[in-house]
């Protein structure tokens, strides 16, 4: 494809930057990622790992869909610590206004094939005894399902490196220019593409990109086995993770497959620190209690934070720059990356090779932001 070493140089070994290593080996392209840190450290090791379809857009229920197909397809191929368990999501509706949604999405879903279930309050109790009683309903979609996302990260590495991609881990890049990625220490890498996945991180490495952090807290508690069932969420989340605010919190937990329940989520600007924000943890795990009363007693053994990559539109930056067709995005997937990694992966390779699309990539691309700023 070039005579340079690489035909594309990746900056990011998180889910989204080894998801599209995997897609550019798998398709014979020349491939090198660099992370300052090792596989799957950043959002990657903080995310819940909730395999779920959106939607918020038409443009985010095309991608979740088309990544959630992604994931069933390879699921298969998964290791055993990738975890990936089709468990469903319920959506709880706590009263009629959020029982009035649970039917608007039901429909919108129907509509597009998927398959979901309007759950009535003894439905519900039946498959998630304790919730606290006197819900009004939820909404089962039990093609939802969760994984653990840094070994999920490093499966697509392995299999990328056994197609011949390179990674270099440990390796901080400082600066991206056409053709060429720059390292700490004066390395340079070359190549005739190059993707920048940093995640949040990635307008350091080049200034203008319109992501911004967003933290989020989780917890993880001890092990107790048959507490829930289901990947469990507030309706009411949507209103948290739409709001403007600095800061929010919403009820979504998650069973792992060791029995551990995994309590999120909070979501906050303007907040650069890996610290747990002690009052946000703990209005996030009084949220958790308002619904699942039973965690009260039960013990947490971890808390920890990480950051989201947010764009104005809550849409995915993927695609080339307008200023430059050979360096491309691969970020701003705020709280869908892991879900959405296999449908970035795939769309941005098919623009690098010039192949058509499975699904219109319009929406993701960078130059749409650069649009908006024309006409602000
Ligand atoms: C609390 C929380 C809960 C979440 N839950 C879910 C969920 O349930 N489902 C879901 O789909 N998504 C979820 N997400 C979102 C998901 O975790 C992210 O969207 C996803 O991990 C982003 O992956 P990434 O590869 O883009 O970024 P990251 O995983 O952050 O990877 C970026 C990589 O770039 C590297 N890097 C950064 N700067 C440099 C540099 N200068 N040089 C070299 N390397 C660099 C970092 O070391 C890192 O490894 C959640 C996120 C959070 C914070």
């Amino acid at each position: 494809m070039s005579s340079l070493v690489y035909d594309v140089a990746i900056v990011g070994a998180g889910i989204v930057g080894s998801a599209c290593a995997d897609e550019c080996a798998r398709r014979g392209l020349r491939v090198v990622v660099v992370d300052r840190d090792t596989i799957g450290s950043g959002a990657t090791a903080a995310g819940m790992g909730h395999i779920v379809v959106m939607d918020d857009s038409e443009a985010q229920f095309a991608l979740t869909r088309y990544s959630q197909q992604l994931w069933q397809q390879l699921r298969p191929e998964l290791p055993d610590d990738v975890e990936y368990d089709q468990c469903g999501t319920i959506w709880v509706a706590a009263d009629e206004e959020e029982m009035a949604e649970v039917w608007r999405k039901h429909e919108y879903y129907r509509q597009r094939n998927v398959a979901t279930e309007v759950l009535a309050e003894p439905a519900l109790r039946n498959l998630e005894p304790n919730l606290r009683p006197g819900m009004a309903g939820g909404l089962l979609v039990s093609k939802d399902g969760v994984l653990y996302p840094p070994c999920a990260a490093r499966f697509l590495i392995e299999r990328a490196q056994q197609r011949g991609a390179k990674i270099q881990l440990g390796c901080s890049v400082t600066h991206m220019e056409t053709g060429r990625i720059e390292l700490t220490g004066g390395q340079e890498i070359r190549a005739e593409f190059l993707v920048n996945a940093a995640g949040a991180f990635a307008p350091d490495v080049l200034p203008g990109i319109e992501v911004k952090k967003r933290k989020g807290h989780l917890a993880i508690t001890d092990r107790y086995p048959g507490f829930i069932r289901h990947q469990l969420v507030e309706l009411g989340y949507l209103k948290s993770a739409h709001s403007v605010r600095s800061d929010s919190v919403a009820f979504n937990v998650q069973p792992r497959r060791t029995g551990q329940i995994l309590i999120g989520s909070s979501r906050q600007y303007g907040a650069e620190h890996t610290e747990v924000d002690h009052e946000i943890l703990a209005r996030m795990l009084r949220r958790a209690q308002e619904y699942l009363p039973g965690l009260g007693p039960m013990s947490t053994v971890r808390t920890w934070t990480g950051f989201r990559a947010a764009t104005p539109d809550k849409l995915p930056l993927i695609g080339p720059r307008p200023e430059d067709k050979s360096i491309f995005l691969a970020t701003g997937h705020e709280g869908l990356g892991i879900t959405t990694s296999l449908g970035t992966a795939k769309i941005l390779v098919d623009q690098i090779t010039g192949t058509k699309t499975e699904i219109p990539s319009e929406p993701y691309l960078p130059s749409r932001a650069a649009k908006e700023h024309v006409h602000a």
